[in-house]
């Protein structure tokens, strides 16, 4: 089933304790395709970019199979760009810098060939544009799943109610799950959420792994214990990209093949933080995936 994901395409800078990059290529839109593309269901990208980005950068997601007709080349304009740093708990970091540059003003225009996608992910950006997205489509895609971040809680917030009435499916991180629903208690704060328009949440808990509710039904998935976690970013849009692109391939969206999704994006994600941004991601095979999901079965699996 086709796969229409949205989101920043973007110029990175990392800082973490095993170095530091220049700018590189990340933004949400970039690692969730680039994930999903692993599950060999047509994926579709919509974004911007400022002529500033180098067309390597496109090549790398074009020779991974993402359709980039969606993604606009801005004249005369900057990239979005993000700066951050981690410290020695990789599990928290500062956002050093945020310019929002192209996306400031970003219009997202569905190509026609789009039109019709089954899975709709919409990556971390503009609510408003998360909106606009969802608005111009002619048919409503079978599965809607939204990411989004703290920034756009502190600068977004009505924008960001507005588009969660539309969707099926929340990712957020622990922080902004308790920001947004003002409760501590993951489990409270879930279902203050699941009032707010989505019918699925997904807790996402870096190192700690993630949690999954629906209802009352709640699943837990480990992240893999790795000797070394080189550089978190983009892990979360990494495992949000395969969770969804699981489902695409798939074409089931219970709640029993939502926790096998949640799987496949944990060991995404696992991947991920090996090394540098996209680095691992390129260079992955897809039994290298399946030789880790199964380490996950091993790692959760037992019997009573
Ligand atoms: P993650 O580590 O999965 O939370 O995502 C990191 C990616 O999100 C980086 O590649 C950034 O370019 C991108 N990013 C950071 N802040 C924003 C923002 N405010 N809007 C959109 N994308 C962002």
């Amino acid at each position: 089933m086709s796969l229409l994901a949205i989101g920043s395409v973007a110029f990175d800078a990392i800082e973490t304790p095993y170095g530091k990059t220049d700018k590189i290529i990340g933004g949400a839109g970039t690692f969730i395709s680039l994930s999903a593309s692993y599950f060999k269901t047509p994926v579709n990208l919509v974004a911007v970019v400022g002529d500033d980005f180098p067309e390597a950068y496109i090549q790398l997601l074009k020779d991974k199979g993402v359709d980039t007709t969606g993604l606009q080349m801005k004249e005369g304009e900057k990239s979005f760009f993000w700066a951050g740093r981690y410290h020695n708990n990789m599990n928290s970091r500062d956002t050093l810098v945020t310019e929002l540059n192209v996306l400031g003003t970003f219009d997202p225009i569905i190509p026609d060939a789009y039109q019709g996608c089954e899975y709709l992910m919409l990556g971390n950006l503009t609510p408003a544009v998360q909106q606009t997205v969802i608005e111009r489509l002619v048919k409503r895609p079978k599965l809607i799943v939204m990411d989004t971040m703290n920034f756009w809680m502190n600068v977004a917030m009505d924008d960001l109610k507005s588009v969660l009435q539309l969707i099926d499916v929340l990712c957020i991180n622990d922080e902004e799950a308790r920001q947004l629903s003002g409760e501590y208690s993951l489990r409270t704060a879930a279902k203050k959420i699941l009032g707010m328009g989505p019918k699925t949440l997904i807790i996402k808990k870096g190192e700690h792994g993630a949690l999954l509710f629906q209802e009352e039904k709640i699943f837990f998935c480990p992240a893999l214990p790795l000797e070394e976690v080189f550089d978190p970013t983009g892990a979360g849009d990494t495992f949000v990209g395969g969770f969804i692109g699981y489902l695409a391939k798939t074409d089931d969206i219970s709640f029993e093949n939502m926790k096998r999704a949640i799987v496949y994006g944990s060991a995404m994600a696992s991947f991920c933080v090996e090394k540098f941004g996209t680095e691992r991601l390129v260079e992955l095979s897809y039994e290298e995936l399946l030789s880790r999901v199964q380490e996950f079965k091993t790692l959760a699996g037992f019997e009573v």
